[in-house]
């Protein structure tokens, strides 16, 4: 029953100062037909899921990491270099073995051109990658399934309110939809926007008893201050795919502004593109990863392309795109938490020339997506 329609006994436990960071490993999505107006950008963000079936079978769940998310984090001293980001992320302060010091993921607010690969060390293509962060979100979850299969690892939890992490792509269209809201959260006559989507694996959000325990977090950038976060809360998966360990979660939140924030913020990342990043693009490829890692603060890293491999049936747009799907492998640095963060592949003459969600860590270096989307290349080479 959702939250927000009839009151349900709800299984929080949210401000537990243990969670369980999602593992960064084994994340794979099933391919969605993109549909916009005006863009390859636009048009991933009409998720429509389809049943494809995969090609590729990579990583196994590791199992739930123990890292801290909260105010609580193991305080150990910084190095200067780590002091001047401290103001902003927590993260720096985390231990860990994979990206001891975490340098090598910069605090969205504090991305600078300097960070990026020399040909894309422009401010525009700061300010499009910010923008593009604020689709990501952070995601908790205060209930494991006891339905969940072994293969989406967490069996020690199951049927325990311990609090797991992840990160997701939100999609917003129907967010505009408003209805009268009956959660009882909030005393008086009051509405909550439609539902909308969010997408991330399955391994976070499993079924709907997790859905309805799953609290969404935009904008949070900032560790230290939490005044731009806006929440969201789950309601149901209205898609899951265990294979590809891939799941959609609908979402309402209290905030009715949110939808008009968000459109404007893809309207400005278009009007980028057309002005100016559609004519930087002609470089070695860079692949960013926009995530929240360890649970804190929304953190960019970036990386190079090690291969791309396409997956099934070409799919056309409604403004004549073609699409196939995609899996992607990379050098991005990665940390537990990160999984179902967005993967942004730029270059190769595209300003968005892939995206697909965080999926596996392997132990040579390497990382893989799940099933995400790319523009389908012949029809690249027709046009140029
Ligand atoms: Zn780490
Ligand atoms: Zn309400």
């Amino acid at each position: 029953m959702s939250f927000f329609k009839k009151d349900r006994t709800r299984k929080s436990s949210r401000g537990s100062s243990s969670s369980h960071s999602s593992n960064d490993s084994d994340i794979q999505n099933d391919g969605s037909e993109g549909r916009g107006n005006g863009s390859w950008l636009q048009a991933t963000s009409s998720l429509r899921p389809t049943n494809g079936t995969s090609k590729i079978s990579s990583g196994r769940l590791l199992g739930g990491s123990t890292h801290r998310s909260d105010d609580d984090s193991t305080e150990t001293r910084q190095n200067e270099d780590n002091a001047a980001r401290a103001a902003s992320s927590k993260l720096h302060s985390i231990e860990c073995q994979k990206h001891p010091g975490h340098k090598e993921f910069i605090p969205v607010g504090k991305l600078q051109p300097h960070h990026l690969p020399p040909p894309y060390r422009t401010e525009n293509w700061v300010r499009f990658l910010r923008l593009k962060g604020e689709e990501t979100v952070h995601i908790s979850v205060s209930y494991t399934s006891n339905n969940r299969p072994e293969e989406l690892g967490f069996q020690d939890l199951r049927g325990t309110t311990k609090v797991r992490i992840g990160s997701g792509t939100a999609f917003i269209m129907n967010m505009e939809n408003t209805e009268d809201c009956y959660c009882g959260e909030i005393e008086g006559a009051h509405k909550v926007s439609g539902s909308f989507k969010v997408m991330t694996v399955a391994h976070v959000v499993f079924d709907d008893a997790e859905a309805q325990s799953t609290f969404i977090k935009f904008f949070l950038d900032d560790d230290s201050d939490s005044t731009a976060v806006v929440t969201a809360r789950g309601e149901r998966v209205s898609h899951i795919d265990i294979q590809r360990n891939r799941s959609v979660i609908e979402c309402r939140t209290h905030d009715l502004t949110l939808f008009q924030r968000l459109s404007n913020s893809r309207n400005e990342r278009m009007r980028l593109i057309q002005n100016s990043l559609s004519t930087e693009v002609n470089h070695e490829p860079m692949v960013v990863l926009i995530s929240h890692p360890h649970g804190m603060s929304k953190c960019v890293s970036i990386g190079r392309l090690l291969a791309i491999q396409e997956e099934g049936d070409v799919k056309t747009t409604q403004e004549g795109v073609e699409l196939i799907g995609c899996f992607l492998a990379y050098d991005t640095p990665t940390c537990p938490g990160a999984g179902g963060g967005s993967i942004n592949l730029i270059g190769k003459g595209e300003v968005c020339y892939a995206f697909a969600p965080h999926c596996a860590s392997h132990s040579d270096g390497k990382n893989t997506s799940g099933l995400g989307w790319t523009k389908y290349v012949k029809s690249l080479e027709l046009r140029r």
